[in-house]
């Protein structure tokens, strides 16, 4: 496997338009600490979502190279666990102060390649580094506990890398949820092999070659691509220990369960379905505004995206000035100035979009706001679904049953927060939900009798930050929870625990008779 000298996503200068990309360049896979040209006789075309011009072509990392991935990150493993924890601390910091130096760079590889605006591509480089830099200071939740259990006797217990651990990256965030993983796997001591998605893996690669500047020796962070055969290369390889997933339900169950089978962690976020219940008392500019940022920004392919509104009582009356909100927001390139939404990131999600809204229509749903066939002038072959906003729906519907992904905003209406609680609890999924209201009472109800795991009380988005954890509940998260990402939980689900038992008895040196009995 030969080393290259540059690689697509590595060169020095970076795409501000999306008119920048020449001469399209492979990716490659990072073994090593290098950029290695892959041998694939197999490639995902990857392709600007606002132009469908070719960006860069994917290999599916061949067996070979699959292997050499865990073999470095193997060999790796022994030397990089026996550091101490503040060297590995001195190179997050650099980690994240490089993150940060290129933070445009990297957010102009996401809008490239996921389509997501400028602005809220820097957003997602944030969050990632949010939890980089948290990660720098786990050296103090990195201690153990020490009991002395009886006379003479003491219990210590410690904390240990697991070893060779593994992520699988959706492509929604390209940079954060990389993020998620490569700074608590690594300062923990552990060894990472990544496959980033296939739509957009240019962000995770610079990533990784920052992670070789900042000093993370050889074979500490590996990537791979591909598509569904390196995510079963990763589950059933045994030199892998923990497997992390972020993504669908149709992949993240299957990954769950394989993983498990297979002896390994699984921490797996899957999809959503989030609802909001506005109440008439509510700052309802506030809400108003909150609801349509959070349902077409990002294009509405954010886990978190606030995709189904539950209008209790006279707020069914509001519909019309959300839809004038969602008129006002700007669908563009993401390097256009001023664009508020991007495009959709395949073709083929565009059409899943356009089929669901077609079914709503047919299933008796009113399409308030219909965003087919808009497309912005300069860009006309691009992915594109304006806000769309389906009023009426009832829960049987196709609208309200799936994960739509895309930018639009299904209403439902219920008369008391009693019914807007049944029916969002009803919901199989569970990651996140938000309640508009200025009655602390109603608020308070909704928070403890809601099973969403992540509640926003006038909040529309509410993802933690890194201090806590990313605690999606119910269909959205596999495992019933147990695992999740960052936070404590991510560094518990990134060591396991030692516990040493020893006995130092005074009177050793001189004891004559041998105890036959167990400790009582
Ligand atoms: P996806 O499941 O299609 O892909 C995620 C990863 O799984 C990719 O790396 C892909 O290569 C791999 N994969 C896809 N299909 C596979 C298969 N059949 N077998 C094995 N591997 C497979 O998800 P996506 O479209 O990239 O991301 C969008 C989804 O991710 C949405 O459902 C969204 O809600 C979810 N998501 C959840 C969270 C969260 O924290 N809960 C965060 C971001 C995204």
């Amino acid at each position: 496997l030969k080393p290259a000298a540059t690689a697509a996503s590595t060169a020095d200068s970076y795409p501000l338009n999306h008119d920048q990309i020449q001469s399209p360049k492979d990716t490659q896979n990072f073994l090593d600490n290098k950029f290695v040209p892959s041998q694939a006789t197999q490639w995902i075309d990857l392709h600007d979502p606002a132009t469908n011009n070719l960006v860069t072509r994917v290999p599916q990392s061949t067996d070979a190279e699959l292997l050499a991935a865990v073999d470095s990150a193997e060999k790796a493993f022994k030397p990089w666990k026996e550091t101490s924890l503040l060297h590995r601390q001195q190179i997050l910091f650099k980690y994240t102060a490089l993150i940060r130096e290129n933070w445009d760079r990297l957010a102009a590889s996401i809008t490239l390649e996921q389509g997501k605006t400028l602005a809220d591509a820097r957003g997602d480089v944030l969050r990632g580094l949010q939890v980089a830099e948290t990660a720098c200071g786990i050296t103090t939740q990195m201690t153990g506990e020490v009991l002395e259990v009886a006379k003479d006797m003491e219990t210590r217990s410690y904390r240990e890398p697991l070893g060779v651990v593994a992520a699988i990256c959706p492509f929604n965030f390209p940079a954060m949820i990389p993020l998620w993983s490569i700074p608590i796997a690594t300062v923990t001591g552990n060894t990472l092999v990544i496959k980033p998605s296939e739509r957009d893996p240019g962000a995770c690669m610079i990533l990784a070659e920052l992670a070789e500047k900042a000093g993370f020796p050889a074979g500490v962070v590996n990537i791979v691509h591909g598509a569904a055969k390196t995510v079963d290369f990763i589950l059933d390889e045994p030199r892998i220990k923990a497997v992390s997933f972020v993504g669908s339900n149709k992949a993240g169950e299957y990954i769950f369960s394989r993983a498990s089978a297979n002896g390994k962690r699984c921490q797996a976020n899957l999809g959503a379905k989030n609802h909001a219940a506005v109440l008439p008392d509510c700052n309802k500019n506030h809400a108003l505004n909150a609801i349509a940022g959070a349902a077409f920004g990002a294009a509405g392919q954010r886990c978190m995206a606030l995709s189904t509104l539950v209008m209790v009582g006279e707020t069914k009356e509001w519909v019309a000035e959300i839809a004038d909100r969602a008129k006002a927001l700007q669908m563009n390139g993401g390097f256009e100035e001023g664009a508020d939404l991007g495009p959709v990131i395949t073709p083929q999600a565009k059409k899943r979009i356009e089929d669901i809204i077609a079914t709503a229509e047919k299933e008796g749903a009113t399409i308030l706001l219909d965003g087919r066939g808009q497309k912005p002038a300069k860009y006309p072959n691009g992915n594109w679904v304006g806000p769309t906003i389906i009023a009426n729906v009832k829960p049987h519907m196709t609208c309200y049953k799936e994960e739509i992904f895309g930018p639009v905003l299904v209403c439902l209406n219920v008369e008391t927060i009693d019914e807007a609680i049944e029916l969002i609890n009803a919901n199989e999924y569970g990651n996140g939900t938000a309640i508009f209201t200025r009655s602390g009472a109603t608020a308070g109800k909704f928070q403890r009798e809601i099973e969403a795991g992540q509640v926003g009380i006038n909040v529309p988005i509410p993802v933690p930050l890194p201090m806590f954890s990313f605690t999606g509940n119910k269909k959205s998260i596999a495992g019933g929870g147990a695992s999740t990402f960052y936070g404590k939980p991510g560094l518990q689900f990134y060591t396991q625990q030692k516990t040493v038992t020893s006995l130092w008895r005074s009177e050793d040196a001189v004891a004559t008779k041998a105890s036959v009995n167990m400790p009582t």
